[in-house]
């Protein structure tokens, strides 16, 4: 056994999560390392719509209303002070999201959408389908009324990814690449860092922000996270372009515009464990997503296709604190499901007021792994078709 090295803190996974939650430390002057088992980005963070912006929804807040607000002002924030730090952008833009109804049976799912995002006191604005059109006009003519949270952003999860990870590099953030993490290092009460096959990372904290494999790290600390599979492809934008994320409000799938013209058009759910492949079911569904919610795509040229695979949990919300399994020294930072890009700076945020004795600055209480533990086991496949929004 070799120790490699010793840090304040200890970070598994270099995806959104753990790359934005290393430059955060970083920036504050805390020692950190981050370790992936491949290259930095390249799983769900890869994979992602990057669909952000302020949302409320009834069964994951007060949380996911706070942390998506939160995160949607640090994007921002972001957006210059990466661009400063690495000259390179991460194509946050967009003038809203749109949901449209094309049917008046659907009238009723519209406006209760409508009435959840008010009551908590998010921005929307009610059209007509004219009205609709006029602000996207790519919109289809069946189109009879839509909705439009004017903070809804896109930014391109890759890019962010690659380029707060590349920042937090430069702050000082040691950065592992091909190095999977094997175990914990464990002491009497707490962990003391993490195992590389016979080598060891030491830290005073360690966070797991391994994604969909959060729950495989160490036997003793489970956490009912798995991979949901997401087909997803990017085709050429129409010619009148595209402005907004738009779906519809009573079926799957949305197509969302990148800074660079093309749309980017989602998603499947598959659950069947680690594995990415794109199917000819999966290109159906994708391919009928597109000729739905915006029938000026159906024949525009397909760019490319790929998938990745979401950390789904039971309740589509992140685990984030401490276990009491562990003892001191751990903490979770896993299992965003199908909306982590649209939390991430919050949650990361949020890690670092634990990791520096502050309060969280948004309460973390619904997130505890506490509410997986002494309970019955959660039929995953029954619930998360209640959450899964993306
Ligand atoms: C098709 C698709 C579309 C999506 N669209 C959206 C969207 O529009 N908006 C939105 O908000 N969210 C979206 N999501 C969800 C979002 O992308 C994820 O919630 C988010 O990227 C999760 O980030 P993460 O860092 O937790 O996980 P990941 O990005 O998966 O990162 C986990 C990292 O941990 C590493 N790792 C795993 N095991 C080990 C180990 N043993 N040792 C070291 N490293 C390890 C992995 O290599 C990986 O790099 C989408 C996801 C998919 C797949």
């Amino acid at each position: 056994m070799s120790v490699l090295s010793a840090h304040d803190v200890v970070i598994i996974g270099g995806g959104a999560c753990g790359c934005t939650i290393a430059y955060l430390l970083a920036k504050q002057g805390v020692s950190v390392a981050l370790v992936d088992k491949g290259e930095i980005g390249r799983e769900a963070s890869w994979a992602s719509a990057g669909m952000v912006g302020p949302c409320a929804c009834q069964d994951r807040d007060p949380w996911f209303l706070a942390a998506t607000r939160l995160s949607w002002r640090m994007y921002h924030e972001l957006n210059d002070e990466l661009f400063d730090v690495t000259q390179r952008r991460i194509g946050l833009g967009g003038e809203g999201e749109l949901v449209y109804v094309d049917g008046e049976d659907d009238l009723a799912d519209l406006d209760k959408k409508v009435r959840v995002q008010r009551d908590a006191g998010l921005e929307v604005i009610v059209m007509d389908g004219d009205e609709a059109r006029e602000r996207e006009p790519a919109l289809p003519d069946r189109a009879i009324k839509a909705a439009c949270n004017p903070a809804g952003r896109f930014l391109d999860a890759r890019a962010y990814t690659a380029i707060i990870g590349a920042a937090a590099n430069q702050l000082g953030a040691v950065v592992y690449e091909g190095k999977p993490v094997t175990g914990l290092v464990r002491g009497r009460d707490r962990v003391m860092g993490v195992r590389i096959g016979t080598d060891e990372l030491h830290a005073q904290t360690v966070i797991n922000s391994s994604g969909a494999w959060a729950g495989g790290i160490d036997p003793a600390l489970t956490h009912p996270v798995e991979p949901m599979h997401g087909q997803i492809m990017s085709v050429q934008g129409p010619p009148c372009g595209l402005r907004h994320n738009v779906s519809q409000a009573t079926r799957w799938g949305y197509c969302t515009p990148r800074a660079d013209g093309r749309v980017v058009v989602g998603a499947t759910h598959e659950l069947w464990g680690f594995v990415k492949r794109i199917t000819p079911a999966g290109v159906e569904y994708i391919g009928e997503v597109a000729r739905r919610v915006l029938p000026c795509l159906a024949n525009q040229t397909i760019i490319d296709i790929w998938s990745g695979l979401r950390p789904q949990t039971p309740d589509a919300l992140p685990t984030v604190g401490p276990d009491p399994r562990a003892g001191d020294g751990y903490l979770w930072a896993a299992g965003h499901a199908s909306s982590g890009m649209t939390q991430m700076p919050a949650t990361a945020a949020v890690l670092c007021d634990l990791v520096t004795h502050q309060t969280p600055r948004i309460d973390i209480s619904q997130l505890a792994i506490e509410r997986y533990l002494n309970n019955e086991p959660v039929h995953e496949h029954q619930v998360f078709h209640r959450f899964v929004q993306i």
